[in-house]
């Protein structure tokens, strides 16, 4: 259900010999109440809301973090798992969603490329977690940032279908402005998806002032210089007047020297951007360890002196396991009942789509 637009909402409605003005109804229990059981909506003969499936998903766990960040695992049609996390912050409430189950970037100090890319996800299921999260707090969601599980432009088709859906005032209603995707840096895509003219905000995973350094944390960017993918933001920019974000996740004794500091400030200075420093948040069994904060204060002030704008993002979640990735690779480790840290093994723990009981605070979902 959540794959169609309003228009083919009332059409599959029609078909199944309802009014269309039934679609507006079940829409509006959908997307604005956040209702998804077919029972609860009241208005609603059985057999309307009923003919659809709106999920097809289910909460396996659910991690609350002190800071009230809520992670879920979700558990897919075919036992595959993601994640997703709703990040209260003040009045806002921003969804952090998956594009794909596992992730073929391979970036060496993240937990969602271990054992590389399983499978995309449809736009649906990447929606479906809209609603779990929504039904997992009472805030409504205001901010999405594609910063989960998974390479959203390497997913571009879904990943576009389902900007679609949250940007539509008939079905999430979220502003454009209030999303971000965050990508590895993949030239082709971000032109692509600059030219669809839906003036969301790029970030790049920069993470490393220069090739060298870059294609040693993340394999896959060697296929893609800094210069081209630069070269893509900025025409990003030109054409959706967005400023970027880069993003840079700080590793210790890799990428948080002076020097690099200052090769970064040299990028920076090219485009239009911002700088957002992301303390690592450390996955045991990849062996990089995150700098103290005075480390990312003096790296901070440093970029701040060759007038970059920069931001600190605080570590949301990190007592639940946090970052992309991380609470998948327990559960797997989980119902391997053995050492997760063997990426053949989350491997094939994911491949197989186990369906062995989940143990990390299973959770029970409305259907
Ligand atoms: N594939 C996309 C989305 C990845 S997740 C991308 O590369 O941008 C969003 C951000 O979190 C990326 O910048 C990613 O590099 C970063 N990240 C991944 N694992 C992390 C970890 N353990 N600690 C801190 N940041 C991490």
């Amino acid at each position: 259900m959540l794959e169609l637009t309003h228009d083919k909402l009332r059409s599959a409605m029609e078909s199944f010999g309802q009014p269309a003005w039934r679609a507006d109804q079940f829409a509006d229990w959908v997307y604005r109440k956040g209702v998804v059981d077919p029972a609860g909506m009241s208005n609603l003969p059985d057999d309307a809301a009923g003919r659809f499936t709106i999920l097809d998903s289910r909460v396996a766990c659910r991690a609350d973090s002190s800071d009230g960040t809520i992670k879920l695992l979700l558990e897919l049609c075919d036992g595959q798992c993601v994640e997703c996390v709703l990040i209260p912050t003040g009045s806002r409430a921003t969804a952090c969603l998956s594009t794909q189950v596992g992730c073929a970037m391979g970036c060496t100090f993240c937990a969602s490329g271990l054992g590389g890319l399983v499978r995309n996800l449809s736009a649906g299921e990447i929606l479906q977690q809209m609603l779990h999260l929504r039904q997992a707090s009472a805030m409504r969601i205001t901010n999405v940032v594609f910063m989960g599980m998974g390479e959203p432009l390497a997913n571009y088709d879904a990943t576009i279908k389902a900007i679609r859906s949250l940007t539509d005032p008939q079905r999430f209603g979220i502003s454009a402005r209030n999303i971000v995707v965050s990508t590895v840096g993949i030239p082709a895509a971000i032109r692509r998806l600059a030219d669809e003219m839906i003036p969301i905000t790029l970030a790049v995973s920069l993470h490393a002032p220069n090739d060298a350094i870059r294609g040693q944390i993340i394999p896959a960017a060697a296929k893609w210089p800094i210069a081209a993918v630069l070269d893509a933001a900025r025409h990003f920019y030109r054409s959706r007047g967005r400023e970027l974000t880069l993003e840079y996740v700080l590793l210790g004794g890799v990428n948080d020297s002076p020097l690099c500091a200052d090769g970064l400030a040299r990028i920076a200075g090219q485009l239009r951007c911002n700088v957002n420093l992301i303390m690592y948040n450390p996955v045991e069994p990849l062996g990089y360890c995150r700098p103290g904060r005075a480390a990312a204060d003096t790296f901070a002030s440093r970029l701040r002196k060759h007038k970059v704008i920069v931001t600190v993002r605080r570590s949301r979640g990190l007592d639940r396991q946090g970052a992309c990735g991380q609470l998948r690779l327990r559960q797997a480790g989980q119902s391997q009942g053995a050492d997760a840290s063997q990426p053949e093994k989350i491997n094939r723990a994911a491949k197989r789509g186990s369906k062995r009981p989940l143990q990390c605070r299973p959770t029970q979902t409305p259907n």
